[in-house]
């Protein structure tokens, strides 16, 4: 019998199982898909400190930041001991850039304030510009560098996180239908194949965080935002370069924060190191559709070639679409929920589950080790959804 089910392969059960095996937990971890199966293999692989306010997802954004950080150290030991192996991880700063002095004068306010709360700015005149671009439009205003801003391949990262320890058993294809409950403790998981009892039970199912909860006859308010990205046909070498860093508008923080339902878009644009460049994303809460939008990802391509003019003579190759796993309040959940002792949630992470994956990991091992957790866990806490309903 493991010490701890972890529902869900994403980076966040990844994440999970890591912490808690490198704790000297067994862990095993099961998912009705594959490895990545779900809003992980979907999405972007931006980490992001320069698209949060300043309050707890800052502060988890920080932590995660230095601890994907450590992962990579981690990672480049793979060939002389047994480290976790490379997830193209790459600490290439992001730049936030304005469209007008109304929006460089909102954008350095929110960097002033990010700054007291511990992340690294730097602003940039229109003038250094293209000391970070060379091939950004003309005319933006100014902008802000996040030098903490990094990425990393999210599906690879989840697999490297999984096969790390040999305490980890994965299960993928075998689907969680229901919680066991002993006592009036959760103590293993009913699946398809079985049950599996276990000391703890972590939800990190992610966008479906809540039909898990649901099992244990308790509520989390997850819904899905969907996002999609469009991809390009891998860069010529004469464009080499041609994104150097994450690049968007300060548009895209507003669209982040925003409660809106309808369609968002502010392009985000980043290049791989297999030459393609990812431009994301569109943001709207239209349950699991998954039709493709071609006036989405026009507006995406639209937006894209406004920030690099030269993406204009380059083909988009594919697109993809996700479902963010939104709550109300923007924040994750991660806890024990003390409604149902055994049972602790690490989900809800919405856009910024591969950013805050490894903080979420540690936090969630600090509380089923027993030990002091690194942040204070209250705005994340699993209850404060039905606070507030109160
Ligand atoms: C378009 C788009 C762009 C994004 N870009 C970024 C970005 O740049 N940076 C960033 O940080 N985040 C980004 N995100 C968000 C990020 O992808 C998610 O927050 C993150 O992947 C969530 O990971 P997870 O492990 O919680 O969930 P998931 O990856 O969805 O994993 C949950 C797993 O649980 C499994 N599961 C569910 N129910 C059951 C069950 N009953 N039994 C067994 N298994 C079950 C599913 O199969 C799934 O594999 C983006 C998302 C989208 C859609």
């Amino acid at each position: 019998m493991p010490d701890v089910v972890v529902i869900g392969a994403g980076i966040v059960g990844a994440s999970c199982a890591y912490y808690a095996a490198r704790e000297g937990l067994s862990v095993t971890v099961v998912d009705r898909g594959a490895v990545a199966a779900g809003t992980t293999g979907a999405g972007e692989g931006n980490v992001l400190v320069s698209d949060k306010e300043p309050g707890p997802e800052l502060d988890l954004a920080l932590l995660s930041g230095r601890l994907w950080h450590r992962l990579a150290e981690e990672s480049e030991e793979a060939e002389k001991h047994a480290g976790l192996g490379d997830f193209e991880y790459e600490p290439k700063g992001g730049l936030v850039v304005a469209e007008d002095d109304r929006v460089l004068r909102a954008l350095t306010e929110l960097a002033g304030r990010q700054e007291s709360s511990g992340a690294e700015t730097r602003p940039v005149a229109a003038g250094e510009l293209a000391d970070y671009e060379p091939h950004l439009a003309p005319g933006f205003a100014g902008g802000v560098f996040y030098p903490q801003d990094a990425q990393v391949q999210p599906m690879l990262a989840a697999a490297r996180l999984l096969r790390r320890w040999p305490r980890v058993a994965l299960r993928t294809g075998t689907e969680v239908t229901g919680l066991v409950v002993q006592r009036g403790r959760v103590t293993g998981v009913r699946t398809d194949a079985g049950d599996i009892p276990a000391g703890a039970v972590v939800n990190a199912g992610g966008t479906w965080g809540g039909e898990i909860a649901a099992l244990a006859g308790v509520t989390l308010p997850i819904l899905p935002r969907r996002g999609f990205i469009l991809v390009t046909e891998p860069l010529d070498p004469a464009y080499g370069g041609l994104v150097r860093h994450k690049v968007y508008t300060a548009a895209y923080v507003a669209g982040v924060a925003s409660e809106a339902a309808g369609l968002e878009t502010s392009a985000v644009v980043e290049a791989t190191r297999a030459g393609t460049v990812l431009i994301g994303a569109s943001r709207e809460r239209v349950g699991f559709d998954r039709t493709v939008s071609l006036p989405v990802l026009a507006r995406l391509a639209r937006q894209a070639v406004a920030l690099f003019p030269a993406l204009a003579e380059v083909r988009a190759i594919r697109a993809y679409c996700g479902f963010r796993p939104y709550c109300p309040d923007h924040l994750p959940v991660i806890g024990a929920d003390p409604r149902v002792p055994g049972l602790y949630h690490a989900c809800g992470h919405e856009g910024a589950g591969i950013g805050l994956a490894p903080a979420t990991g540690l936090l969630t091992t600090r509380l089923l080790t027993g030990a002091t957790p690194e942040l204070d866990l209250t705005p994340f806490r699993p209850d404060r959804f039905a606070e507030a309903a109160a």
